[in-house]
Formats: structure tokens, C-alpha cells, sequence
């Protein structure tokens, strides 16, 4: 038996390469060593983004044909959305009911995202609960594991806290599930903040190779480094942590090369722009060949959704049982 796994991500636009190897990359390998459940996490981008719906339909498409691109397999994992699964809202009100606010307020990324977004935002019932609904997600489908960068632990303990305190009063019901830690490398966008589409500092996955280019040109490098003779520090350029992701295995001469002034700025980042391209040069094909397929993803979700919806119906009757809600 595989051990299961399940992430599921906001469809908010195109993935970029701050997706791809954040998450993408390591999904792609889960789906052949665990049984994987990738879902479309429509319900979360309402959490932030509840005003402006028109795109979510689109986002959901672009993001599985994304996925597929990138090489997950319906086959060899289960794809489906959020919103396709009616039992996960029940067991999020079950859950609501025994945790605590103090504990909600408590998580740390509530805290950072109260600081930075606009309070009207987040200020909701919704955005609180959030960790509620997302360990929904996880015990629905009696999740063991949960691929998680260090900043999402947090969350995860909240899950496990739920799931804890719902089995000390009713009974044992839910596992508790582990965190599969990734050590994703930092992606820094062009402006070398966090990659993100709402920065627009983002190479999107199938920006042609021109684009790529153009975009790796507007990287901010070594500020000391203002001629092509100055040797350069790459230990301070954006550039060079990229560098670091897709010249692992020569790192240390290209450090030679800038420390060296052996090598332009403008060359060195041609010659990454280049490497970007050619590495994301399959994953282009394939998505080109998919993009015309309208109905593709709409299957992919319905195959996905009628896999999970049994599996989460017999999660719920089993909290409903232990709940005694439903008996007479
Ligand atoms: S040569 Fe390359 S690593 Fe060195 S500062 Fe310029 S862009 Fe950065």
C-alpha cells in the first residue's frame, strides 16, 4: 500500500516558475511513489478573493492543463476541485465546532496576512477559518501525508490539533498526518522579491524563449558590478541563486567566472535565459498541444471528482457516526 498524499493549490493565473519548483516538480515525482490527490483549491481563493470570481472557472482550467503539462498523470494520480466534493463543507462546520478561536488566531500566517492585506479583506469568517476548511481537505480523504514547505508547518499542526481533539471526544476517527517537508529552493522574481503573479515579476512556464530572455535581462545583478571588468560578488545576485537551481553541478566555476570578471552580466544571463528555455522546452510542447483541447480539463476534474466523492462520503458518514449527529 502507497502511502497517501494530498496538496491542493488556488487557481490564481498561469504557473510560473516559482510554482514549478516549489510544488510542481515534487508532485510530478510523488504521483509514482505515493497515492497522490492533487486538487484545484477554488474554495481557498476565496478566502482573499471573494469580490472578483469571473476568472475562477479559467484559472481552474489553466491550472490542470498546467498540471498536465508538467507531466501529472491522471492515471497515476487523482486530479479533482474543491468545490466538486459536497462532503468537505459538512466536515469543515464539524470542525469549526471544535476549535478554538485563540487557536485560529494563533497561526502565524494569519498574523502575517492580517499585517499585509488590506484589513477588509481579511477580516472575514472565511479568511479566520481557513485552516479549518484546509484540514477538511486533508482528513476527507484520510490523508498520511502533506507536502509542505516549513512556513505551511503551522497550519499542518492545526490539522493535527483538529483531528486530535475530535478524536479524544468522540473516538479515534481521523489519522493524523505528517508533513512531507520539500526543500524547494527560493525562486526570486525579476525585481528579486518572492516570484509571484501578483508582483508580475514571473517567468510563466510556457513563456517563449525570446520572453524568457527578455525577462532573465531585467534581473537585477551585483550593484557594485558597474563594468565589465568589476569582479563581481555573486553571493548578492538574484541572478546567481538561479544559477544555483540549473547549474548545480558547475556552481563553483560559474562563482569563478563573476568573482573572475571573467564573464558580462549580460552574457551570464543570456546563457541562464537559455538553460531556463531548453528546460522548460518539453513542458511548452505539451502544453501547446493541449491548449486547444477545451474540453479536457472539465474530464480530468469529473474522472477526479467521482474517485474522491465516495471516498470523502464514507469520511463524513464516519464523523457523522462518531458525532451521533443524524440518530435518533
Ligand atoms: S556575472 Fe552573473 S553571477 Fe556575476 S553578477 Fe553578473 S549576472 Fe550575477
Amino acid at each position: 500500500m502507497k502511502n497517501r498524499v494530498v496538496s491542493g493549490y488556488r487557481p490564481s493565473g498561469r504557473l510560473h516558475l516559482g510554482h514549478y519548483h516549489g510544488n510542481l516538480k515534487n508532485m510530478v515525482e510523488l504521483q509514482s511513489t505515493h497515492e497522490c490527490f492533487f486538487f484545484v483549491a477554488d474554495w481557498h481563493a476565496l478566502t482573499t478573493g471573494y469580490k472578483d470570481t469571473s476568472q475562477l472557472g479559467a484559472y481552474t482550467t489553466e491550472m490542470v492543463l498546467d498540471w498536465l503539462a508538467a507531466g501529472l498523470d491522471p492515471n497515476a494520480c487523482t486530479i479533482y476541485r474543491q468545490s466538486d466534493i459536497g462532503s468537505i463543507p459538512e466536515l469543515t462546520l464539524y470542525f469549526g465546532m471544535v476549535i478554538t478561536l485563540g487557536e485560529l488566531e494563533r497561526c502565524p500566517t494569519y498574523k502575517e496576512q492580517l499585517r499585509e492585506l488590506d484589513a477588509r479583506v481579511v477580516n472575514t469568517f472565511g479568511f479566520l477559518g481557513y485552516p479549518v476548511l484546509q484540514a477538511a481537505d486533508i482528513l476527507i480523504v484520510d490523508a498520511e501525508l502533506v507536502p509542505v514547505g516549513e512556513d505551511q508547518l503551522p497550519h499542518l499542526e492545526l490539522t493535527r490539533e483538529i483531528a486530535r481533539d475530535f478524536n479524544s471526544l468522540y473516538g479515534r476517527t481521523f489519522p493524523e498526518p505528517k508533513g512531507l517537508l520539500s526543500s524547494a529552493p527560493k525562486i526570486p522574481g525579476t525585481d528579486g522579491r518572492k516570484m509571484s503573479k501578483s508582483y508580475e515579476n514571473a517567468i510563466v512556464l510556457d513563456d517563449s524563449p525570446d520572453v524568457i530572455r527578455k525577462k532573465v535581462r531585467k534581473y537585477i545583478t551585483d550593484p557594485a558590478r558597474m563594468r565589465r571588468d568589476d569582479k563581481g560578488h555573486p553571493e548578492v545576485c538574484t541572478i546567481f541563486q538561479l544559477y544555483r537551481v540549473y547549474f548545480a553541478d558547475t556552481i563553483d566555476s560559474v562563482a569563478n567566472e563573476c568573482e573572475g570578471a571573467l564573464v558580462g552580466c549580460t552574457e551570464c544571463k543570456d546563457r541562464l535565459a537559455e538553460r531556463i528555455a531548453a528546460d522548460l522546452a518539453p513542458f511548452r510542447e505539451r502544453r501547446a498541444q493541449i491548449a486547444g483541447d477545451t474540453a479536457l480539463a472539465g474530464k480530468v476534474l469529473a474522472a477526479g471528482a467521482e474517485k474522491v466523492s465516495p471516498i470523502a462520503s464514507e469520511t463524513l458518514t464516519r464523523a457523522r457516526k462518531a458525532m451521533k449527529i443524524g440518530t435518533l
